[in-house]
């Protein structure tokens, strides 16, 4: 917490990851007994630029957050998954077997999924039971991917302990068997860049995703060194049924772009001319295809401004593809329209939501040594809007998942 002159800021800190290592073994000797064999951090991420475009094969260009899931596992010699978090009372008991699609329900879908998935695509081939304890510092359902933080802390650490590879296309297998966790146990959408983010980033880059065969770059990203800070700001707006929505859109902007083909959809210069030929067909398409067409041509002129060291000539993109996400996908929802004007209203260079929408969190890109005033302003406009007070995070780009102890 931040005392300003008439608001105070909550700021959440950088996870200090041995403190997080010593909560998870806490927790693993209260609720199970003895040690962990290990323990095991996978980061939290936003997406920079290239929102709503990795399902069209688009390009997308998260980073991993410093604030990260700890998972302390032991392995067992019989076939029983016991699952406990900090986060919730519930604890979870069943076997290899009970897991499948829809199964269990709750939270322990996420890290018995991973188990179940990883059996099912063979990347290891006997899994065993397991004793497992998450203590997380990134905020749930916020839109900062907990989930895939959760999921590839423990994939990481059943890899490492079960001797399957863990080097880059080692570790784009086991992003590969996460996503299937969550797409078919828990039976939520997610494309991949979570995933990617969670177990691929590099410390001090920016992780270009290519959506159609999982290749990645890494991106140099070092905002303190151009004077700059990312601001990431979660907006704690309330829980959304949006499903129905991204789904509507998703199915739609994926018809119309298979039919385009990846040629034109990534290289055609001229946006309005394929713009004219949906608007022959489908009219009612085309404010929700200009976003696509438009973020990934975005994703590119960012890449190439970070290239050539012009990090304060982003911000530029990043409101445009707020606009556009705001006006033609229509994904923004007022906690997130607010603190991105307040952001920009207070001196920032570009804001912009970031994550699916209707909710989660948005990110501003300001000056150093400006984040007490633009947090403030943020807090200021969302208590006189009656919003719920947000929660500030420092945006460094930080590493992928690794064992701690
Ligand atoms: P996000 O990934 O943006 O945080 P999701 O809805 O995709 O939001 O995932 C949040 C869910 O992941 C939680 O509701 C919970 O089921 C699970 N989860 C994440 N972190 C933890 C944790 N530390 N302990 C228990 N469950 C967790
Ligand atoms: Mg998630």
């Amino acid at each position: 917490m931040t005392a300003g002159t008439d608001v105070v800021t909550d700021w959440l800190a950088p996870t200090d990851e041995q403190r997080l290592a010593t909560v998870a073994t806490g927790l693993f000797a209260d609720r199970f007994t003895g040690r962990p064999d290990g323990v095991w951090f996978a980061p939290g991420r936003v997406n920079l630029i290239g929102e709503h475009i990795d399902y069209v094969g688009g390009r997308v260009l998260p980073f991993a957050l410093p604030h990260g899931t700890a998972v302390a596992v032991r392995l067992r010699d019989d076939d029983v998954i016991r699952c406990v978090s900090t986060a919730t009372e519930r604890a979870w008991t069943g076997t290899i077997g009970d897991v499948g699609p829809g199964d269990p329900r709750g939270w322990a879908a996420y890290p018995a999924g991973v188990l179940w998935a990883l059996r099912y695509h063979d990347t290891i081939a006997h899994v065993p039971g397991m004793d497992i304890a998450v203590h997380s510092g990134v905020p749930r359902g916020s839109g900062l991917s907990s989930s895939a933080a959760l999921e590839c802390a423990l994939a990481l650490a059943v890899a490492e302990m079960l001797g399957a590879p863990t080097d880059d296309h080692g570790r784009s297998l086991l992003a590969r068997d996460c996503v299937a966790a969550e797409n078919i146990v828990v039976g939520a959408q997610t494309g991949g860049m979570d995933q990617s983010a969670a177990l691929r980033a590099r410390a001090g880059h920016a992780l270009l995703l290519d959506c159609t065969d999982f290749t990645v770059e890494h991106i140099p990203l070092d905002f303190t060194a151009a004077g700059l800070e990312l601001l990431v700001i979660n907006t704690n707006a309330p829980h959304r049924l949006a499903d129905g929505e991204y789904g509507r859109r998703r199915a739609s902007v994926e018809r119309i772009s298979k039919r385009i083909g990846p040629q034109l959809l990534r290289d055609e210069p001229d946006v309005d001319a394929i713009l004219r030929t949906i608007a022959a067909t489908q009219p009612v398409a085309v404010p929700r295809m200009r976003h696509v067409l438009t973020e990934i041509r975005r994703v590119d002129t960012v890449v190439a401004k970070l290239r050539a060291g012009a990090v304060a000539d982003i911000g530029e993109d990043l409101n445009r593809s707020g606009e556009s996400l705001r006006i033609d996908y229509e994904v923004s929802c007022p906690e997130l329209d607010n603190a991105v004007t307040a952001a920009l209203d207070a001196g920032a260079l570009g804001a912009r939501m970031t994550g699916g929408g209707f909710g989660g969190s948005a990110i501003a890109l300001i000056t150093a040594g400006s984040s007490d005033a633009v947090s403030q302003a943020i807090t200021r406009a969302a208590r006189d809007r009656d919003l719920p007070a947000p929660q500030f995070l420092a945006g460094v780009p930080s590493r992928a998942a690794h064992r701690l102890t």
